[in-house]
């Protein structure tokens, strides 16, 4: 065997003294590295253009995290010809030679770890859990691809005819485009990146531009551990200068795309037109969001049930595509679950990332202002529980109060729109049957959960909830890489099942050899 077997990355314990304080002093070493300056990584070389795009602390926008170099459309060619160039010599490497070197980005990143989550900190409001369980999903995507891969290498199984030599091979597609979100900053930017590179395509990786510095930090540890130049090649820059032409580009052979579901088709429908020059169509995944629902019916553990509705909706401050934005009560047991349910959520800190709060700010005040608005619509369509506006000035930070809203009705703006921020529309239905109906009355699939005592109503869920990731009685965040493959069904996305046995496939072509003797 190559590899010992898979396992879960483990999390830090930050209830333990000496892991708090080893975690705070690598804390205040990245906070004496924040305000540098990151050039473009083009075929290994470094690349600056005299423009940079800044990323902020959303907990306090006046702190710089970095300036990352901003491409335009001369780099997108440069590195478009650096891909292609690394390909060559990539795609031939055998598989093993391509996981082992998985393998030691995983290990790289696992030295790395405390320093890693550190950046997450300042440059998405992740808290300490938060931050240190997305860099542990980072490590698995590569620990997990690497040994999955291995089983792609090699003729797939075939039966035989007499007479005839048959094989039937996969092989790498060319070169790819990873364009992640900014909620999962390591954790997606590398699962969807890693995925096709170890099966032999290149790529060029365009993060968000809210998130560039902790993608330069990914490919700090991508040279450490080896890997030739052009295997990966990062653009940051501005989505008007970036995105449409990286996925117009004749050469894209795929586009690996994880955001919103605007983008999403607008993604897929742009890389459906075949350019000029362009001889194949573009392969396209586009892993979008969520409205994902809780359902809690009167046989359920009320406290346990509260226990996962909060984690779910308010952790990273509902900013998760898996983040409860819908819980659905059945009538019986609507006002004692509501109002547990708002006193728990009342508890919660909001502050600062880096004091570790509960609830830290939202990315950007883009998103700040959007969310600010679904509210006040959210006050005119339902009645408002909890929070409801602003926690303090938004020049301090962009910090939102957990907010709730109740009786919220099926056809309520915010009980059918994704908000992805922290604010929940509590649903109340007639019976199981009822809340199953509201659950799946929504564009999106993505996750789900249930919390019931009632083995015929877990059945009927698992069969019916129309969901790519169902969870019962427990939180609906949280898939594990190898676990719980994740990925959605209806309008969240094309169900490449991140995490999963059938992902590495997606990027990759079959050939079929027969020669008569
Ligand atoms: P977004 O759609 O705004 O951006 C996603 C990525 O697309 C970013 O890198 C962005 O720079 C890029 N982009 C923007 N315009 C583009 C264009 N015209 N062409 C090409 N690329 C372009 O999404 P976001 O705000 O970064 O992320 C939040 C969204 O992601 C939510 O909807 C969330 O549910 C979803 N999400 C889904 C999953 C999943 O696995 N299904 C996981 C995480 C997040």
């Amino acid at each position: 065997m190559l590899f010992e077997p898979y396992v879960n990355e483990g999390y830090l314990d930050f209830s333990d003294e000496a892991t708090l304080t080893r975690f705070r002093s690598v804390l205040e070493r990245v906070r004496g590295e924040l305000g540098r300056d990151y050039p473009l990584v083009i075929g290994g070389e470094r690349v600056t253009t005299g423009d940079w795009l800044e990323s902020i602390d959303p907990c306090q926008p006046a702190r710089v995290v970095g300036r990352s170099a901003k491409a335009k459309a001369s780099e997108i060619e440069a590195a478009m010809a650096a891909a292609q160039q690394a390909f060559r010599s990539w795609s031939g490497l055998p598989m093993a030679h391509r996981a082992r070197l998985l393998v030691k980005l995983a290990a790289v990143l696992r030295r790395r770890r405390e320093e890693l989550a550190s950046w997450e900190v300042f440059e998405a409001s992740k808290n300490y859990l938060e931050a240190i369980a997305d860099v542990a999903e980072a490590i698995d995507f590569c620990e997990y691809y690497a040994r999955q891969s291995l089983e792609l290498a090699g003729p797939r199984p075939a039966h035989s005819f007499r007479g005839e030599e048959n094989t039937s091979t996969l092989m790498a597609m060319g070169v790819g485009v990873v364009i992640p979100p900014w909620n999962f900053l390591l954790a997606i930017l590398v699962g969807t990146t890693v995925g096709p590179v170890v099966v032999g395509n290149t790529v060029i990786l365009k993060p968000s531009p809210s998130t560039p510095i902790i993608a330069q930090k990914f490919m700090e540890c991508v040279a450490e551990a080896g890997f030739p130049a052009g295997v990966i090649n990062l653009l940051t820059g501005d989505d008007a200068d970036l995105g449409d032409a990286l996925v117009d580009h004749p050469q894209t052979r795929f586009i690996n795309f994880t955001g919103s579901v605007a983008t999403g088709m607008r993604i897929n429908e742009r890389a459906a037109k075949v350019q000029p020059g362009q001889n194949w169509l573009k392969r396209v995944f586009t892993e979008m969001g969520g409205k994902d629902a809780l359902i809690v019916d009167e046989t359920a553990d009320i406290a346990a049930a509260v226990d996962a509705a909060v984690a779910s909706a308010f952790g990273f401050q509902g900013q998760k595509c898996s983040a409860m934005s819908r819980l659905i009560a059945v009538e019986a047991i609507y006002d004692e679950l509501l109002d547990a349910f708002v006193a728990r959520t009342r508890e919660l800190s909001v502050g600062p990332a880096e004091q570790n709060a509960d609830v830290a700010a939202v990315i950007n005040r883009k998103q700040y202002d959007k969310i600010l608005r679904y509210i006040e619509t959210g006050k005119h369509e339902a009645r408002l529980v909890l929070g409801g506006g602003a926690a303090g000035d938004p020049e301090q930070g962009f910090f939102i109060e957990p907010t709730i809203f109740a009786e919220v009705p099926q056809s309520a703006t915010i009980a059918c729109e994704e908000i992805f921020g922290p604010v929940v529309s509590v649903m109340k239905a007639r019976d199981f049957e009822h809340a199953l109906q509201i659950a799946n009355a929504s564009m999106y699939g993505l996750t789900g959960g249930v919390c019931s005592r009632d083995r015929a109503r877990i059945e009927r869920a698992r069969r019916e909830l129309e969901v790519g990731n169902l969870y019962v009685n427990r939180k609906i965040t949280g898939a594990l890489v190898g676990v719980q493959p994740f990925g959605g069904l209806k309008m969240s996305g094309t169900n490449a099942k991140a995490g999963g046995p059938d992902y590495l496939r997606g990027f990759m072509e079959m050939k079929t050899v027969t020669e008569r003797f």
